[in-house]
């Protein structure tokens, strides 16, 4: 059995330790199978209030009554809102609303479907 060189410092000297790969020279742990996964891969997964990954175009279901933020209105819990737009933020998604216009909800508030 082989295991791959520390990352950091590429001492070959790694040894496992349950799930995680530890060297022994600098003390760099690791995951073993997010390795090579963790590298090239940027992306920011976004998910839903379940767990579901959530993409632009996706079509939502509000789970939670949402007030918006400068007008007395709320957005109902159930309230399906469609084509979403998935940005980068606290409030990581962009939509619009029927009745409301555009506006940004957070991901742990809806549903994907
Ligand atoms: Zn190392």
């Amino acid at each position: 059995m082989s295991l791959p060189p520390c990352p950091k410092c590429s001492s070959e000297y790694t040894y496992e330790d349950g799930s995680q790969l530890v060297c022994p020279e600098c003390a760099h742990e690791w995951s073993a199978d997010g390795a090579s996964a963790e590298a090239g891969d940027d992306t920011k997964v976004i998910k839903d209030a379940v767990g579901n990954t959530l993409q632009d175009g996706d079509t939502v279901t509000v789970i939670k009554d949402l007030k918006v933020k400068g007008s007395s209105l709320v957005v109902k819990v159930g309230t399906k809102v469609k084509n979403i737009r998935l940005v980068d933020g606290d409030h990581d998604i962009d939509c619009k609303i029927d009745g409301i216009g555009a506006m940004k909800l957070k991901s742990e508030f809806v549903k994907k479907g």
